[in-house]
């Protein structure tokens, strides 16, 4: 009996795996076309500073406009983007477009692109952003790329070496995720980052758990001490804005402030204003 359970238990195992290649495969398909027909597109998610209330960035978010599923999220197809390499033409293009795109807003905002580590192993990766910056007449201060540990865990020194060089080309680096992986504080040893996102993680807990509370107050005098910014992540209620504000962290982002809007919504600066929750529930009504 234990043997034909074992041979159970095996079947539905080959089964749930042959499902889960089944879709990863269909996954791999249908990013080619999506590539291909165009279904890609940025959506940005403002950045505000918690000083003055202003807008002092956007960070730009990839969607998949699936035919058949709708609005795909990142987390549901990067995985296969980055086991096939297909991250690195579709990350280029986020290059290209996130600039291009943003290069005809008013303002002086930064722009914050995201990088995977198969992206900041690749070789092109530095002149790709160096041409897209010359290209939009982007002033590269402006530009900031957002890594996780998993960037720096990789044993290859290309990685360090490409981060090295677009901070030479006058980009920012920032550290994303900061506190949920493996041993953040010892990445922030290996490259001088500019900026620390805080996880939404713990921003999540902090009015309701002293710990959490703790431990984000922690991260933002930690950056303050090493000469990094600090943003907060995933901020979406008052509350959590104001403690933020409170522990002295310079940044927040979240739905609360302004969900990610899709770039054509922000040909226009009223639109911008019109996207912004944050008018209407008056949470910058300190702004200037
Ligand atoms: P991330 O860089 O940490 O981005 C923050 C994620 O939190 C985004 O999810 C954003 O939509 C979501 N978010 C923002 N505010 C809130 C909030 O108040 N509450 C909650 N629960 N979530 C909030 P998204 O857009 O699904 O992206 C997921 C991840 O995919 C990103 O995490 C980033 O690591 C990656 N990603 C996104 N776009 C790109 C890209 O163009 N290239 C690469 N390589 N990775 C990308
Ligand atoms: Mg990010
Ligand atoms: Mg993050
Ligand atoms: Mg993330």
């Amino acid at each position: 009996a234990a043997k034909a359970k074992g041979r159970d238990t095996i079947a539905l195992y080959d089964h749930a795996m042959d499902h889960a290649a089944r879709e990863r495969r269909e996954i791999e398909t249908d990013l080619r076309e999506a590539v291909a027909r165009d279904q890609l597109n940025i959506h940005y998610q403002p950045v505000i500073d918690l000083d003055s209330g202003q807008v002092s960035g956007y960070e730009a978010l990839l969607r998949w406009y699936h035919p058949q599923r709708g609005v795909v999220r990142p987390d549901d197809f990067l995985g296969v983007a980055e086991e096939t390499g297909m991250i690195v033409p579709i990350g280029e293009w986020v290059i290209r477009k996130a600039l291009e795109e943003t290069s005809r807003w008013s303002g002086d905002f930064r722009i914050a692109i995201n990088l995977s580590p198969t992206q900041v192993r690749s070789p092109h990766l530095v002149d790709v952003v160096a041409r897209a910056i010359h290209a939009y007449g982007i002033r590269p201060a402006r530009v900031e790329f957002e890594i996780t540990e998993h960037v720096l865990m990789q044993k290859s020194n290309v990685c360090v070496g490409n981060l090295e060089k677009l901070r030479e080309l006058g980009a920012k680096i920032a550290l994303d995720d900061f506190g949920v992986g493996y041993s953040s504080l010892s990445y922030l040893r290996r490259f001088p980052f500019d900026r620390i996102k805080i996880d939404k993680d713990f921003v999540e807990g902090i009015e309701t758990c002293s710990d959490n509370k703790a431990i984000v107050s922690s991260i933002t005098r930690l950056a303050e001490a090493l000469g990094m910014a600090a943003t907060a992540e995933g901020v979406e209620t008052r509350g959590q804005l104001d403690l933020l504000r409170e522990l002295g962290c310079q940044e927040a982002q979240g739905y609360l402030i302004c969900e990610p809007v899709p770039g054509e919504n922000f040909a226009t600066a009223d639109a911008v204003e019109a996207a912004m929750k944050a008018d209407a529930s008056g949470i910058l009504d300190y702004r200037k």
